[in-house]
């Protein structure tokens, strides 16, 4: 409000609007799990864009390896006007147990909920942690309007993009500059860290927002609210962020968005703009699409030291892929792996086990000789160097996925066995499953004993899942 507080002879002093942004505070025990390798890129871009537009705003970050005691005294501390938490379905009963804390202090405070499960599902946020207003999709122009409300003593029952008890005020449409920066002055760096990297001080970037594909599997869709489904920030701009981050210390980046390499042109101009930065010592990692990779991009790639990247490869069959709509053929999967290869450039590959999608009103799946297949090819993929890395997930519907639909309609939903969540696919035992899960876990942990991946941070993971292994 930046509200006016009056004392007795004295002039008027200005008090900024505190406003919290937070993530579920998953506790330092969490520390080289995927949830606090970087801070929240969501959160950060927010406060990015609000903060020159909201000078009357004072923001503060609650960053995710904080235990839930740590969050609550911080709030305590803080005493916001606004609180606003931010989490994935899976996470959502952290979150709902953190709102309750939070509530409990009996503050007097706005209190929002955004992210991909308030995006998903803002009437369960609404119902079960009773927050104020739920932000849905992307959340700076909306949550820009909703503090600017709060500022001037209006009611914020009708910013477009939010959903509170009353009513669902619709979608926003999506920004169209995206050439602006995270917050990052807010973070300390030596509070995060990753699990394969190069070197030691690394930050996540995100050149791109969305990805133009729909594979059945995926929970982007959750952000497809609105079109564009893709939008790039310009090179320069990336170029201008890396340049900020080296300055910082920054000596590996990930360029976290879904898809790279969506444009070969603009791909190649972004590597154009990084190498002119001349960073001495800097390394990258990305994620890249396995149908969009030619020899010139490849070795730019490695020109600007990018010496890793992810990619989804899920299945080594055409059936499968076409029928999870990867939009990709296997043929093209090898094609990029020899082409990395050549270039000298590593790849993580991630593999899926056991997935299903509807043709023609009919449900189909992998059979258990195609997830042979695809293990057979991972194991020549590793002993031929063509990928350094392996994961493997066993295929369960996530909410927000079109595959959750299908899983509802067919009747196979997520459902709990020794391997973890699957789908109940007929005419599989779970001991098939199992057998295939195991040989997959088993590949990818002696790989990554063998690369040197099992170090002491991860090694508590490591031994869980020997253990979860040898209870198969
Ligand atoms: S799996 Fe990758 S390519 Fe497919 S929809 Fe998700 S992000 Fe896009």
């Amino acid at each position: 409000m930046a509200v006016s507080v009056e004392k007795e002879n004295m002039a008027p002093i200005e008090k900024k609007l505190k406003v919290v942004f937070a993530d579920p505070p998953f506790g330092r025990e969490s520390k080289g799990e995927a949830v606090t390798e970087s801070p929240n890129l969501g959160i950060l871009y927010i406060i990015g864009y609000a903060k020159p537009r909201l000078p009357e705003v004072e923001f503060y970050y609650l960053e995710p390896f904080l235990s839930i005691e740590e969050h609550i005294e911080r709030i305590r501390q803080i005493k916001p006007d606004v609180y606003a938490i931010s989490f994935t379905t899976p996470r959502k009963e952290l979150a709902y147990e953190t709102l309750s804390k939070v509530k409990s202090l009996g503050l007097k405070m706005v209190i929002a909920a955004g992210g991909a499960h308030p995006t998903i599902d803002p009437q369960d946020v609404l119902k079960a942690a009773k927050v104020d207003v739920c932000i849905v999709g992307e959340g700076e122009e909306t949550t820009c309007e909703l503090l600017n409300k709060i500022l001037a003593n209006q009611p914020i029952t009708d910013v477009v993009g939010t959903v509170n008890a009353q009513k669902n005020n619709g979608i926003r449409p999506l920004l169209k500059d995206i050439d602006f920066l995270p917050a990052w002055e807010m973070i300390d760096f030596e509070n995060y860290d990753i699990a394969v990297s190069k070197k030691k001080r690394m930050a996540y970037m995100l050149p791109i927002r969305g990805c133009p594909n729909y594979c059945t599997f995926c929970s982007n869709p959750v952000w497809k609210l609105e079109k564009p489904w893709i939008r790039m920030r310009s090179p320069k701009n990336i170029a201008e962020e890396v340049n900020y981050l080296y300055g910082r210390g920054i000596r590996e980046i990930y360029l976290r968005s879904d898809t790279f390499n969506v444009d070969i042109k603009w791909c190649l101009e972004v590597c154009g703009e990084i190498e002119k930065l001349n960073l001495k010592g800097m390394a990258f990692q990305c994620n890249l699409r396995a149908d969009k990779l030619n020899d010139e991009l490849a070795q730019k790639l490695r020109s600007i030291s990018v010496w890793l990247v992810h990619i989804g490869i899920e299945s080594a069959n055409d059936r499968v892929l076409k029928g999870i709509g990867k939009n990709i053929v296997h043929a093209d999967t090898i094609r990029t792996l020899e082409l990395l290869k050549k270039h000298n450039i590593k790849v993580y590959g991630f593999l899926m086990l056991y997935n299903a999608w509807e043709t023609n009103g009919k449900l189909e799946y992998e059979t258990p000789q195609e997830v042979s297949n695809t293990l057979e090819f991972a194991r020549k993929c590793l002993s031929e160097n063509l990928i350094e890395y392996i994961s493997w997930s066993i295929t369960n519907p996530i909410i927000g996925s079109k595959l959750h639909d299908i899983a509802k309609k067919f009747d196979i939903a997520s459902y709990n066995v020794k391997i973890g969540n699957c789908m109940r696919l007929p005419n599989i035992s779970e001991e098939q499953m199992v057998e295939h899960v195991k040989q997959g876990m088993i590949l990818q942990l002696l790989n990554g004993i063998q690369k040197g991946m099992i170090t002491k941070k991860s090694y508590k993971r490591a031994a869980q899942k020997a253990v979860k292994i040898l209870n198969m």
